[in-house]
């Protein structure tokens, strides 16, 4: 996609700090995204509301207005990808932030291979969403037929259990993001379980006793300390 081509993804990013923004717009810019800055969050969801952008990165801590309640503003009207960037003392904020449906976070600071792995993941989920969806997913030896149900290693049949398959499917329709623990307990052991990570951990281990190829050193369903899970499919 090269500069100011039609079709080029438009990102607006919110954050105050210059150093950041004129990074994060250098990195994006490279790869030949169309980038509005804000360095405030009012203006921020100006630049949102008017553009319409395919993309927004937004800094929890800006001076004007709180993260959080930028993202519940946007998400009351809008469905956009939202990346937040964290700094290390914000760890509760950053899991609110994508509890109200923020979608990934960095923490800062962050390198541009990290910004552009969440950055492509974003999008690509976006186009997928409104493409047809891709009936097979693949990563590592595994192949997941979601119109089959079934799961394959290797060409051999695996059995899941079906909470089991319920939390590969979660990890499977949002690859490459992370899902909060509560997200994750409430899509598959329902709203009263919210609190119970501990169910996580033991299904986790479990599926990636079976899909991965080292379970102690797993390449595709990634632990986000603090935070949930992830699955890479790349
Ligand atoms: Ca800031």
């Amino acid at each position: 996609m090269p500069n100011g081509h039609p079709h080029a993804a438009l990102v607006v990013i919110i954050e105050d700090e210059l150093q950041i923004r004129r990074f994060v717009r250098a990195a994006l810019e490279m790869e030949g995204y169309v980038v509005v800055e804000s360095e405030t969050g009012k203006l921020g969801l100006m630049e949102v509301g008017t553009r319409r952008p395919d993309l927004i990165v937004v800094d929890l801590g800006l001076p004007d207005m709180d993260g959080i309640d930028m993202i519940l503003d946007i998400r009351s009207w809008s469905n956009v990808p939202i990346l937040i960037l964290s700094a290390r003392s914000h760890e509760t904020d950053k899991v609110s932030a994508l509890d109200l449906g923020a979608d990934d976070y960095l923490t800062k600071p962050f390198g541009v291979p990290e910004l552009m792995a969440r950055v492509r993941a974003l999008l690509r989920r976006s186009i997928r969403s409104c493409a047809e969806d891709t009936p097979i997913i693949r990563f590592g030896d595994v192949e997941v037929d979601l119109i089959q149900r079934t799961v394959t290693k290797n060409g051999v049949v695996v059995h899941l259990t079906s909470i089991e398959y319920r939390l590969l499917m979660q990890l499977v329709s949002n690859a490459g993001r992370v899902l909060t623990h509560r997200a994750l307990l409430n899509d598959v052991w329902g709203p009263n379980q919210t609190s119970n990570i501990h169910y996580l951990r033991v299904y986790m281990s479990s599926l990636r006793h079976k899909l991965e190829y080292d379970p102690n050193r797993p390449k595709h369903i990634l632990t986000e300390s603090g935070v949930g899970y992830r699955l890479v499919i790349t």
